[in-house]
């Protein structure tokens, strides 16, 4: 029933966003219609794309099941190999026809099994990536050149622009969907994505041309940009099995495993350059509390704007923050003072009493303030040379501070 449609639950700006893109990517496609003619050469080069990537997409359906068990996360979507293809080769609507075959593909045979994608965020995506063609392809067009065949005629220039064309195509993608998404929060990497994700759609992108370029010049080749493309395909399975294996879900911190073994390299590190080493072992006061009051939900947007106030307050490179689980955080830190150590946990302490969050609790939006944590502190080699000795040394620590009064830091050194 359209009334139940999770179109309407959206923010109203998304709503409204995804609402104006269909009808703007249904406007223009009816008022380019025509304008470039559909023969039958276009018309083969439609279906040879239609076919390669139906082929792509299911000789990928292992590796993407794979893939979705252990990261969880939406379809890792290749189309644009297919789709920049068709900017290079097709008229403006059939690069549209294409992109809702695809589509249609994808949503029959993978997404459906996705009940958390919802059939408007399809339309959305499809919406998005029609009007993406449409913006690189006028790219060719303002260039006098109507495909890749017209580029190919002053080589150089077509060599520009099928570049700028690329360029524009991955930036307009990266912009398009920004309004789309209900949560787009405030970093560049949440904005954007990870350079891994960028460098993905990239090199999609790249070979997209190359397909282009072997459907125009030697046909029978194309099936080359197939193995490329599964592999690439696997090198995603890999990095988010990785990830799996040593990050925490839920905060992005490093889990367990992923900072034991980091640790290990560091304290043999440590060892052989007889060098310090400091840890912090960080729990928050009164979590429970945080919890009954404002929900659980609540609690894991508190434990998300602990682990970045924390992350904001170490050196990316050299230190490793990690949650075992709870509300316990514990920061690595090689080559450190006792001194710049203490003065780091302090500001980790201070950053924990500044966190202001707002959520949204039955219709009211509430915020959360007055938060504090304890800390505990340990140095290499002083209180410890294994890490579990150093973890004991340090959880001590923590619980005298918790015992002393909470939202403070002790250091191991002292208390003996
Ligand atoms: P203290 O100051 O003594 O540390 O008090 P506390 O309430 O923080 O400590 P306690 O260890 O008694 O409670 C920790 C709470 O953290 C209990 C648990 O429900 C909550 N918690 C643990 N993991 C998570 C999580 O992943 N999400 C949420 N929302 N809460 C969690
Ligand atoms: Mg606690
Ligand atoms: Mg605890």
């Amino acid at each position: 029933m359209p009334r139940n449609w999770a179109l309407w639950k959206q923010r109203r700006h998304v709503t409204a966003y995804c609402l104006l893109s269909e009808v703007v990517a249904v406007v223009l496609t009816v008022r380019r219609l025509g304008d470039e003619p559909v023969d039958g050469r276009a018309t083969a080069l439609w279906a040879a794309l239609v076919v390669l990537a139906v082929a792509q997409a299911e000789l990928g359906r292992q590796v993407e099941r794979v893939r979705r068990r252990v990261a969880g996360s939406a379809h890792i979507n290749m189309t644009s190999v297919w789709l920049f293809a068709g900017v290079l080769l097709l008229p403006a609507e059939l690069t549209a026809a294409l992109t809702v075959v695809l589509y249609l593909h994808l949503a029959v045979r993978s997404w459906y099994r996705l009940h958390r994608v919802s059939p408007f965020r399809t339309v959305s995506n499809a919406t998005i990536l029609v009007l993406t063609c449409y913006a690189s392809k006028a790219v060719l067009t303002a260039f006098g050149m109507a495909d890749l065949r017209a580029a190919m005629e002053t080589p150089w220039l077509g060599s520009i622009a099928v570049a700028l064309a690329l360029v524009v195509h991955f930036t307009v993608n990266a912009l398009l969907v920004l309004p789309a998404r209900n949560d787009p929060g405030r970093t560049f990497v949440d904005l954007f994505g990870g350079w891994a994700d960028n460098a993905l759609e990239l090199a999609t992108l790249c070979l997209g041309a190359f397909n282009a370029l072997a459907l125009t010049v030697l046909p029978g080749l194309t099936v080359l940009v197939l193995p490329p493309m599964l592999i690439l395909h696997r090198t995603v399975l890999v990095k988010q099995l990785e990830t799996a294996a040593t990050r925490d879900d839920k905060t992005g911190l490093l889990n367990s495993a992923g900072w034991h073994a980091i640790a290990e390299h560091a304290l043999a590190q440590a060892e052989r350059r007889q060098s310090t080493l400091g840890l912090l072992m960080i729990d928050l006061d009164h979590f429970k509390r945080v919890n009954d009051t404002y929900g659980h939900l609540a609690g894991d947007a508190v434990l998300k704007a602990v682990a970045s106030a924390i992350q904001g307050e170490v050196r990316d490179q050299n230190d490793a923050v990690g949650r075992f689980g709870g509300e316990e955080f514990v920061v690595l830190l090689p080559e450190i003072s006792a001194v710049d150590l203490a003065a780091v946990a302090e500001r980790i302490r201070g950053s924990v009493r500044e966190i202001a969050l707002k959520v949204d609790s039955d219709e009211e939006v509430r915020e959360i303030a007055d938060l504090s944590a304890s800390l505990g502190t340990a140095m290499y080699p002083a209180a410890g040379t294994g890490v579990q000795r150093l973890l004991d040394a340090a959880d001590m620590a923590l619980y005298h501070a918790k015992r002393t009064g909470r939202d403070r830091i002790v250091h191991v050194a002292d208390l003996k």
